[in-house]
């Protein structure tokens, strides 16, 4: 069986320190990294492709060439003259990691400024993934504009998964994060959030509480990661709950959350089993952390 899997936000330049001074170019992004580990998960006979909006200077080229070499699919991205990729600074001391950013005036800021092309990248997609953040990044406007693009997509049959990924600091402020992922919810066949972010800003009691009010919302299916707790899986009428398997070795929890959104929907997209994709998630995001970085190449051992 062949599908498209279409991932929606913004990636980064990522520098991350080598030494004194010295930094290591990578990219890096939470919808990013679902896409690079969906591609590693999805059968060959799948398409993985990425939209956003890079520039058109070295770097954006970089990043598209670095985008096709992991296998995804790039021949949407709208390519804005006068704008650059986003980048962020990994800094060290005291042996803990703190993140700098310079993304405010990013490419992909105005990827859903072209509805025509957004529409085109949307439409034929078997599944369209964004996350919190790629709301967050938007536009007012361009939100709304997404939403639509959205909603004309699962018209035409398209499902649609999304992480709240709840970043306040990018957000105009909490209420309107809290109602923009709300609607978002509500246009989605998955929602898949982590319990620690739907704790801290909308103060759910328990993952059970964050099931119950994204599926109020109009999700037709919740996923909620919890760390190393169970992770419940919740539908209307039928909720389950999975524990993954313990890790002894935690090193960088870095992606944890969108290795296992890939390997979930990897496994969801072609058996449609749900505790196999709750156990491919769980394995996937159990080996990641058990690495520094967030794009680790477990693969050939796994
Ligand atoms: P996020 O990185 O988005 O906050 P979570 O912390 O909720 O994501 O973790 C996502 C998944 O990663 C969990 O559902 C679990 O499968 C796995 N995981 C994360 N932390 C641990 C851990 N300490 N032990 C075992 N599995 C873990």
């Amino acid at each position: 069986m062949a599908g498209t899997f279409l991932a929606v936000g913004e990636c980064m330049v990522e520098m991350a320190p080598t030494g004194e001074g010295t930094f290591q170019m990578g990219f890096a992004g939470d919808t990013l990294n679902t896409a690079w580990y969906a591609r590693k998960c999805l059968p060959a006979s799948w398409t993985t492709g990425y939209f956003t909006a890079v520039g058109k200077d070295q770097v954006s080229g970089q990043m598209l060439d670095f985008l096709r070499q992991s296998g995804i699919d790039v021949s949407q991205v709208l390519e804005l003259d006068d704008r650059t990729v986003g980048l962020y600074m990994i800094q060290l001391k005291d042996g803990e990691r703190s993140f700098a950013y310079w993304r405010s005036q990013s490419a992909a800021r105005r990827l859903a400024s072209e509805q025509a092309q957004l529409s085109e990248a949307l439409t034929g997609a078997d599944l369209i993934y964004f996350s919190g953040i790629t709301l967050a990044i938007l536009p007012e406007a361009d939100r709304n504009t997404f939403f639509d693009t959205l909603r004309s997509a699962r018209r035409a049959g398209a499902k649609t998964a999304f992480d709240p990924n709840l970043r306040p600091r990018l957000w105009e402020s909490a209420d309107i994060m809290r109602a923009c992922v709300t609607e978002a919810a509500g246009l989605c066949d998955l929602v898949m959030p982590s319990f620690e972010d739907e704790l801290a800003h909308f103060g759910d009691q328990s993952a059970d509480v964050s099931a119950d009010r994204y599926l109020a919302a109009g999700a037709g299916m919740v996923v909620v990661k919890n760390g190393p707790e169970e992770v419940i899986c919740a539908r209307p009428q039928e909720r389950q709950a999975f524990q993954p398997s313990p890790v002894q070795n935690v090193v960088d929890t870095t992606a944890a959350g969108d290795s296992f959104n890939a390997a979930f929907l990897g496994e969801y997209l072609t058996s449609g089993d749900i505790a196999a994709s709750v156990a491919a998630g769980a394995r996937l995001a159990g080996t990641v952390i058990q690495h520094r970085g967030a794009l680790v190449d477990c693969f050939e051992d796994a």
